[in-house]
């Protein structure tokens, strides 16, 4: 048998396209950011930025960051924690804290099990007592590759939790966010989260503590409109996206072209809403520097 000057053999059968075809593939929350939510096994990666191939253990020993273009891949809370953290010095909280199926979302549960066998988290976020150059905190870690890190009950009472730890201890409490917004599986349980989170900021504030917050790629939607945005400082990585709806919703609402580098953390330092745009490797230090003046004071 020939067809278009391909020999096949006789009786050959041509196998049924699959049904789940990649060009119908509907776009996620993942998709928004890298192509990868972490690195892929093996030695070697291309970066999503310049292009280049990168050789994973000069990458790692770099904090992530790529070598030729300085584009920050994502970092899970285990690495974050070891890039800012004294060694030895985190003692995590609040780690049993498990979620349930309030609004009998199909398959939530699965979900939420099946990304805690696959990085070992229990959620979305890490807290803990550490310290930072010598100064005691108390930190709040989001964890992306867990659901997108989005704010489920579970995210808002930890970080709740940590915060309120803070203040009873008289210590400043730094969070690094990273999230894909509230949590759709919890529905208006998960918007509570970001009352509940600022809530507990306010009385922070009241108690004269200090809030760093971290902004890391990407920051949307109720994190950013909450927790993520009230820091007394507001530190954010090179590049990261911070929104709250994304680009395209943006444009369709208001009818208008965006502006070149909207979102980025650049485009927030200009016009106000992030202070500080630390690189990763000079994060601990500056974090240090910032604590040593305010965690003094506290
Ligand atoms: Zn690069």
């Amino acid at each position: 048998m020939e067809i278009a000057g391909l020999r096949l053999p006789d009786g050959h059968r041509f196998k049924a396209p699959p049904t789940n075809m990649g060009i119908f593939k509907r776009r996620t929350v993942a998709d928004l950011g890298e192509k990868k939510k972490d690195m892929p096994e093996g030695l070697w990666l291309k970066c999503p930025s310049c292009g280049e191939t990168l050789f994973e253990e000069a990458l790692v020993r770099n904090l992530k960051v790529c070598t030729h273009c300085g584009h920050h891949f994502t970092l899970n809370s285990d690495d974050r924690i070891a890039s800012i953290c004294d060694e030895g010095s985190f003692a995590e909280m609040d780690r049993v804290l498990d979620s349930v199926d309030a609004l009998g979302f199909k398959g939530y549960l699965d979900k939420v099990k099946a990304y805690q066998a696959k990085t070992g988290l229990m959620e979305a976020v890490v807290t803990g007592r550490a310290s930072i150059e010598g100064v005691p905190v108390v930190l709040a870690i989001m964890d992306f590759r867990f659901l997108g890190a989005s704010m489920g009950s579970v995210v808002g009472e930890k970080i709740t939790r940590a915060i309120e730890v803070a203040t009873a201890e008289r210590k400043p409490v730094i969070i690094f966010s990273a999230s894909g917004g509230a949590r759709m599986h919890e529905g208006i349980l998960s918007l509570m989260q970001m009352a509940k989170t600022s809530g507990a900021l306010a009385r922070h504030s009241e108690a004269k503590c200090s809030y760093i917050s971290v902004l890391t790629h990407p920051t949307t939607g109720g994190v950013t409109a909450s927790f993520a945005t009230l820091g007394d400082l507001i530190i954010a990585e090179p590049k990261c996206m911070i929104g709250f709806a994304g680009p395209r919703v943006v444009k369709e609402t208001t009818h208008a072209d965006l502006p070149p580098g909207f979102q980025t953390a650049e485009f927030m330092k200009e016009h106000g809403l992030v202070d500080l745009i630390v690189p990763r490797k000079d994060m601990r230090s500056t974090l240090g520097k910032v604590l040593n003046y305010v965690g003094r004071q506290n």
